[in-house]
């Protein structure tokens, strides 16, 4: 897996900028014979020689979206003006103190993310491809340049989540570039011509890199609705939206790796939506029984146990649109059953992939539940996060003095366990209570308008608005949330996500948070209500790091894995949480609290049955239980070193040793690579 050295480098300063398209007129400034947007230039190189060579092994990881955060991680450096689209836009507070909702809006000076990704499936792949690089492995990444982004939310109140048209200026977005290649895909309806752009993702410490290859159809010469195929990540009102944008993926992303030259031994297919990469390799295969023999250079990791999840399309639907070859392809490689007219693109990935894994021990079982005729080949390979991006700084800096103990944490995350070994040092205790009141002071002054308080328990619910996450359970009986803060203490609770623009049911979820915030106004001396617009990777580092307590409450088992909670251990961050997902294996070890329904058995049961008022509660004992314990920790100005919060948060940051992606990567090389 690890790459060779080439004596004789073949790709060269030169060799490198003849593939950009627009060189001499834009990218002169910021390509140099040594520097690649103020990043060195050679770490690009020695990957482009990797990927090109026969004789190292190389994976290409294929996904709809990619969460990459250079607001937070790795910026690169812009010498020409960058269109002020490509800057962060001020977003809106929805709280239960209106007039301060009225008057003020979150202004931060940043970078806008490159707005590739919809929520966590983008993270993880924006996170994988990261450890990649740390890891030095070969791996590129495959995915969709969105013109538009996924989209801009507004909350209306009345009215829930209003989705606007999101714009932003590729052509200066630092780091990326635009590549000559073009690649076409032929179809009933005529040809789809792709421009390919390129997005190098460096290693923390700037020596290795993989890069995102990234499709992109608005070009001049597609006929005019082709030239939109790639605006809206996610577009899904119309079947012939969702078709081409997995063609694109698929098909397009499998032509762009012949038209790079790049020698790839493994397609990995981050999800069911790449699966036409599978299509294109049959159609193309010399002898189609052949290509039964080769699954070993297929991998599928599947994402979700929800239906939503699962794409399928009808043979009448894809027979308009694909030409003859590629739909006898497709009724061979995913066909649901003999006689079905459904293509269903899971199928398709387990039919054809050795090796396929679930995100999480739990999401395995119940994988191997649904789909029980390929139980035999699903593992269970667990997410996590990229350290290096989620790590908040004052973590930074409290890992690095007490080096002497976790040793080369940078590098092997999986050293952060040894702070285990420091649960009964008082300096430590004190140490690491104050770096999350750091964290905490910091969101407290991006919201200080709003005139929280770094010294009132803080609960952070942030993800994406989807029913089985159960957005408002917390609100589901407001007079017990209001009882606890005026018996036991006062709360502050920070949420924010984005459901899908075309769900109805999330954009009613939204509705309903904005009514009970907008109910608790008179309470607002004792429970400070805020949920903040367009959730993104930002103010997922800027919430997942700061606040005391990271709810998560999903309805088990709907939540495959789930990764913010992974975030906040990193940063001690204590978890209130349903036993579902990542947590299931983190359970034993007092990361905080676990409440509700607990899973069992090979009935998955249904995702519409929410349990909202057994689960809520739970959740309210738990409450209680923790903010008795908070407010005996940290009261007055004076705090308990003693107390049991701060071995929670010991306990929380020695997890996280475990649910990093770089780990993760490492389980894919071995488990789905076999490189
Ligand atoms: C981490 C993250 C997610 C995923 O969170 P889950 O806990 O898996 O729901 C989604 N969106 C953003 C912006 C994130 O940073």
């Amino acid at each position: 897996m690890e790459r060779s050295a080439h004596e004789t480098a073949p790709f060269q300063y030169k060799d490198f900028i003849s593939t950009i398209e627009g060189f001499e007129d834009r990218y002169r400034s910021d390509i140099d014979p040594h520097h690649y947007f103020g990043f060195p230039l050679e770490t690009a190189l020695a990957v482009e020689r990797s990927l090109l060579s026969p004789n190292d092994k190389s994976v290409a990881y294929f996904s709809m979206e990619f969460g990459i955060a250079p607001s937070i991680y790795n910026s690169f450096r812009l010498t020409r003006p960058m269109s002020a689209k490509n800057q962060f836009y001020t977003h809106e507070v929805f709280s239960n103190y209106w007039l301060c909702d009225y008057l003020f809006k979150v202004h931060t000076d940043r970078l806008l993310d490159i707005p590739i990704y919809g929520g966590g499936l983008g993270v993880l792949a924006g996170d994988a491809i990261k450890s990649s690089a740390d890891l030095g492995y070969s791996v590129v990444g495959i995915g969709i340049l969105w013109n538009k982004g996924y989209f801009k939310q507004n909350f209306w109140y009345k009215h829930g989540q209003v989705p606007e048209e999101l714009t932003w200026d590729p052509s200066t977005y630092p780091g990326l570039i635009p590549l000559k290649n073009i690649v076409t895909i032929e179809t009933k309806e005529g040809f789809v011509h792709l421009r390919l752009w390129k997005y190098y993702v460096y290693s923390y410490d700037l020596k290795r890199a993989c890069p995102i290859i990234l499709l992109d159809s608005n070009l001049p010469q597609n006929q005019p609705a082709f030239q939109k195929l790639t605006d809206q990540l996610y577009r899904s009102d119309d079947v012939w939206w969702k078709i081409y944008q997995r063609m694109i993926l698929g098909i397009g992303g499998a032509k762009a790796l012949e038209s790079l030259g790049y020698s790839i031994d493994r397609y990995h297919l981050n999800e069911g939506h790449a699966a036409f990469a599978l299509v294109e390799k049959y159609v193309h295969a010399p002898d189609k029984n052949l290509f039964k023999a080769q699954q070993d250079a297929f991998a599928y990791t599947c994402h979700t146990p929800v239906a939503a999840g699962h794409d399928r399309f009808s043979i009448y639907d894809i027979t308009r649109i694909l030409k003859d070859e590629y739909v006898y392809a497709a009724c061979v490689l995913g066909k649901e059953s003999e006689y079905s007219d459904q293509i269903n693109l899971t199928y398709m990935c387990l039919n054809c992939c050795e090796k396929v894994n679930a995100v999480a021990l739990k999401h395995g079982e119940i994988t191997r539940l649904q789909f029980p005729h390929f139980a035999s080949k699903i593992q269970s390979i667990t997410n996590g996060v990229h350290m290096h991006t989620w790590l908040s700084d004052s973590f930074r800096d409290l890992f690095d003095k007490y080096a002497s103990t976790l040793g080369d944490w940078r590098m092997q995350p999986e050293n952060l366990k040894r702070v285990l070994d420091l649960k009964s040092s008082l300096p430590f205790r004190e140490d690491i209570f104050e770096a999350h009141q750091e964290n905490k002071r910091g969101l407290v002054e991006v919201l200080k308008r709003w005139g929280l308080k770094d010294d009132v328990l803080t609960i952070g619910w942030a993800r994406r608005i989807a029913g089985y996450k159960r957005p408002a359970l917390i609100f589901h009986d407001v007079k017990r949330l209001v009882r606890i803060a005026h018996e036991i203490g006062p709360l502050q609770i920070v949420l924010a996500g984005k459901a899908h623009p075309n769900d109805d049911i999330g954009a009613a979820h939204v509705e309903e948070i904005l009514d009970h915030i907008d109910q608790l106004n008179e309470h607002r001396k004792v429970i400070k209500v805020l949920i903040l617009e367009n959730y993104d990777t930002y103010f997922g580092k800027l919430l997942t790091s700061s606040v005391d307590i990271w709810l998560n409450n999903p309805l088990p088992p709907f939540e495959a894995s789930g990764t913010s909670g992974m975030k906040a251990i990193l940063n001690g961050v204590i978890q209130v949480t349903t036993l579902d997902g990542w947590v299931v294996e983190a359970a034993e070890d007092d990361i905080g609290w676990i409440f509700g329904y607990h899973h069992k058995g090979s009935d998955i049961g249904h995702e519409m049955n929410l349990r909202l008022r057994e689960d809520s509660s739970a959740l309210y004992d738990v409450l209680d239980v923790a903010a008795k314990l908070y407010y005996r920790t940290n009261h007055q100005g004076f705090v308990d070193l003693q107390s049991p919060w701060i071995d929670k948060m010991i306990h929380c940051v020695g997890r996280s040793a475990f649910f990093n992606t770089q780990r993760m990567m490492q389980e894919y090389n071995e488990k789905m690579w076999n490189l």
